[in-house]
């Protein structure tokens, strides 16, 4: 078979080579060391938290060695494809901060001298190699139709063959002729390229998984779809492409792929290209409420696999990318200890110590990290934070939460910017209901009382405070009023007195403060009373002290 003939009557129209394409797409020339690493989700329009997981993973590897991320997209399939999926995955990421060096930067938008970036827009480079692997007789093209694949199939499965798949005596098109070739092509028939595996059944092929160690599997013997019949390559073969032409040393994508490693070996092989090294990332689980077993977040049944739910939420960028590191690196938490004002994308990451199984995706634990992480932001950070989270998300809220920049400062300043702040608050959409006591559009008063206190007791204790509160009291009056009110209404100011001889007392001092509190917020727990008296008030302290006791008095 003349196989530049046939490659010339595949390929018409490609008139570069591979020696073309690495002029154009030189190496880097980085410093030893440094590595390039690249996220390469699909446009499916939707952004999974285990992309962000990846992506971070990317971004850091790169980082830390002085390397080159970037963002390409993986648009070869476009069945899975919307409109602009595009957009959902760099607001995604954009979102929470995390930014590659080069690739796509949005919708038609692209930075970095590698591209195109978008898969789709490099369909005369994989055709270049394509044509070059024909000519060198390691790609043919198959004409086999659909049913005839499904024959091949069913037959292997009723001889109960070991292998199964398009490769060996089973791969009718490899010994086509080129006049039959030619005749089928004339005659319209569509074709896919498959490679020519040299493969061995018997032989094992090893590499090293920069997060797994060494992995020993069988050599790859499919002839595997280089080019579907449209001309767009497969994942298999546009990986091998544009990881060696954009120059990836490490491929780092998720444990789905591990089985596909000895086919790209192959590839690579072929097209006379240095493998890159492979990590492959455990993927994200959760345990399943129902069951209790753990299971991989999914698209369909929780609402935080998608990066938006966070956005939506109001989880701070930062949270989220604190908690995701907890999750990617075990080392991080004492890093963090060590280096509590460090950006987190600073952090030293090394990805030969990531786990190798499946990480559980905690809710639970991503409020507490986004608690810590708001509870360290000052004043003027989250009151910009907030706004920003509700122009967006609660346009009610942001008209109430704006009207009084200084007030609604306050109010979050309370129990910030000290030594040991208040950790309450996870998430910006908590806090209408959270302050809704700060403002009167949401407020609504719910007296109800602990058990212990009954409402004659609730009335005396208001109808004292309300005649001796006073608004020129410093936190330590304040307290030496209310601790005052205790004895002539038969409570204890000595919390430990009370817990000796409980019988002696109606309560203590903690429960005066609960009831004032609930007359002011209609809440037990708030963040500290006094601030909030003072932030409040004398006329609106008054009017709530007297609604309180309009209720309790009935
Ligand atoms: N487009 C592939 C995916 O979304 C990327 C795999 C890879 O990173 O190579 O799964």
């Amino acid at each position: 078979m003349d196989n530049k003939k046939l490659a010339e009557l595949l390929f018409p129209t490609i008139t570069k080579t591979p020696a073309d394409l690495e002029e154009i797409y030189p190496e880097r020339g980085l410093a030893e060391g440094a590595r390039v690493t690249r996220f390469a989700p699909s446009p499916t329009g939707y952004l999974h938290i285990g992309g962000l997981f990846g992506a971070l993973v990317d971004v850091l590897t790169a980082k830390v060695s002085g390397g080159v991320s970037y963002l390409r997209i993986e648009d070869t399939d476009k069945k899975r494809e919307i409109d602009d999926g595009v957009s959902a995955i760099t607001n995604g990421l954009g979102a929470f901060g995390v930014e590659f060096d080069e690739g796509v930067t949005g919708f038609n938008a692209e930075k970095g001298a590698y591209g195109p970036y978008m898969q789709s827009k490099r369909v005369e480079i994989y055709q270049t190699v394509a044509k070059s692997l024909v000519e060198q007789g390691l790609a043919y093209p198959c004409f086999c139709t659909a049913d005839e694949l499904t024959a091949l199939r069913e037959t292997q499965e009723a001889e109960g063959a070991l292998i199964r798949g398009y490769f060996g005596k089973w791969a009718k098109c490899r010994s086509l002729t080129y006049e039959e070739i030619e005749a089928k092509i004339k005659g319209g028939e569509s074709w896919v390229l498959r490679f020519r595996s040299d493969g061995d059944e018997n032989r094992r092929i090893t590499f090293e998984d920069m997060i797994r160690g060494k992995i020993e599997m069988p050599e790859n013997i499919i002839d595997e779809v280089l080019l579907k019949s449209d001309g767009i390559p497969t994942y298999h073969f546009a990986h091998v492409c544009d990881d060696h032409l954009m120059r990836t040393t490490h491929v780092i994508r998720g444990e789905e792929w591990i089985s596909s490693v000895p086919k790209h070996i192959a590839l690579f092989r072929a097209c006379g290209y240095k493998a890159p090294k492979f990590a492959h990332t455990p993927q994200v689980m959760k345990i399943d409420e129902e069951t209790g077993d753990k299971r991989k977040l999914s698209k369909r049944k929780d609402p935080e696999a998608a990066v938006s739910y966070f956005v939506e939420e109001g989880f701070p960028k930062e949270s989220l990318i604190e908690y995701l590191l907890t999750l990617i690196s075990s080392g991080f938490e004492d890093w963090r200890r060590a280096n509590p004002s460090v950006p987190a994308m600073e952090y030293p990451f090394n990805l030969k110590k990531m786990a190798s199984s499946g990480c559980l995706f905690d809710l639970v634990k991503l409020n507490d990290v986004s608690k810590n992480v708001i509870s360290v932001m000052n004043a003027k950070q989250v009151y910009e934070a907030i706004s920003e989270w509700a122009k967006s998300y609660d346009e009610e809220f942001y008209k109430i939460f704006t009207a009084d920049p200084a007030f609604s400062t306050e109010a979050v300043n309370i129990d910030r910017e000290n030594p040991k702040p208040r950790k309450d608050i996870a998430k910006w959409s908590e806090v209408k209901d959270y302050f809704s006591y700060l403002y009167e559009e949401l407020y609504t008063p719910d007296y109800s009382l602990p058990e212990n206190i009954s409402k004659e007791d609730a009335e005396a204790i208001v109808a004292e405070y309300a005649k001796v509160v006073s608004f020129e009291d410093d936190k330590d009056q304040w307290f030496a009023r209310i601790k005052d009110m205790c004895e002539p209404l038969g409570f204890t100011p000595n919390v430990k007195e009370y817990k000796k001889t409980p019988d002696l007392f109606k309560g203590h001092v903690g429960d005066i403060s609960t009831v004032i509190r609930i007359a002011i917020t209609s809440r037990r727990n708030t963040p500290d009373l006094y601030s909030i008296i003072r932030l409040l008030g004398e006329d609106t302290i008054k009017a709530r002290l007297a609604d309180a006791l309009n209720f309790y008095s009935k």
